[in-house]
């Protein structure tokens, strides 16, 4: 496997890796072989999942739980990353977990915020910190943004300033981590139907909806961020550091004619 800094075998973190996106980039990033720490926070049974889906991709995997948002998250998940490890050094940290909108301003309340901001800000901040020793030279650091960040979505306010937060982190970081090699990134994903959230877009004329206002006419699926990740963990992204990419099929670019 090429590795970031063309070893064999690369080891991945990635964060809420039990469904959805990020079980996508766990299995596109053991595509090549490696091994890849699948982080959940509840669903086990997923998490199982997607150890399986890493190995039929070709890697190793083992499954770490963890959850985020709360007092002594970041030490129970590196107790495990450190076990899977076992002395090895980390190649790429995908900061993909987070809690979903919390609603528009006036029906969001101080708990629900703070969670968020726990959850969405707080965790991916100190597992950055805590992964550094581990991090090897030349490694990868990519957090999931989301188009919520340049889109005025009243509906979810709260949520949009939690990945305008990690966008912000992403480019302060790429400064500070630079002379290591290590690069910085954000990935924005737009509408993106997985199995979880698979019955969001069942609602009647949503799914029109926003293809209508997608320049490439569809929906996402997690591969097509999978992809995206997996590109900004190779060598060839080497030279992009301190970038929001957006994988979101051209969403709401403007008036579609
Ligand atoms: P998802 O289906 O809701 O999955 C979230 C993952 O994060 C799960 O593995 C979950 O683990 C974990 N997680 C959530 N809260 C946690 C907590 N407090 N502690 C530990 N783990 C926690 O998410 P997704 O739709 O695949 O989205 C993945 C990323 O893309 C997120 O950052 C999201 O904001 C971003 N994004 C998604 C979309 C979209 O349309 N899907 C659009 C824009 C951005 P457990 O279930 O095991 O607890």
């Amino acid at each position: 496997m090429d590795g970031v800094s063309g070893q064999v075998g690369r080891t991945a973190l990635v964060t809420g890796a039990s469904r959805g996106i990020g079980q996508a980039i766990a299995a596109r990033l053991a595509a090549e072989g490696g091994m890849v720490i699948v982080h959940f926070g509840t669903d086990e049974s997923g998490a199982a999942a997607t150890v399986e889906a890493v190995e039929r991709a070709g890697g190793a995997a083992r499954a770490v739980r963890a959850e985020l948002g709360v007092d002594g998250d970041v030490e129970t998940l590196f107790a495990g990353v450190e076990d899977c490890l076992s002395g090895r050094p980390l190649d790429i940290l995908v900061n993909n977990a987070a809690a979903a909108p919390a609603g528009p301003l006036g029906a969001t309340t101080r708990a629900e915020f703070d969670r968020l901001f726990a959850v969405n800000v707080r965790a991916p901040y100190f597992i950055v910190e805590r992964a550094l020793p581990l991090l090897r030279d030349g490694g990868r650091i990519i957090t999931i943004s989301s188009v919520a960040t340049r889109m005025a979505n009243s509906a979810q306010t709260s949520f949009a300033m939690t990945k305008a937060a990690v966008e912000t982190m992403s480019r302060t970081l790429a400064n500070q981590l630079g002379p290591r090699g290590i690069t910085v990134n954000a990935v924005a994903p737009g509408a993106t139907r997985t199995a979880a959230n698979g019955a969001v877009f069942d609602v009647p004329g949503l799914a029109e909806q926003i293809t209508a206002l997608t320049a490439l006419d569809r929906l996402g699926g997690p591969d097509d961020v999978a992809d995206v990740v997996a590109f900004l963990a190779s060598d060839a992204a080497r030279w992009i550091t301190g970038q929001v990419i957006d994988a979101s099929g051209g969403l709401f670019l403007g008036p579609r004619v």
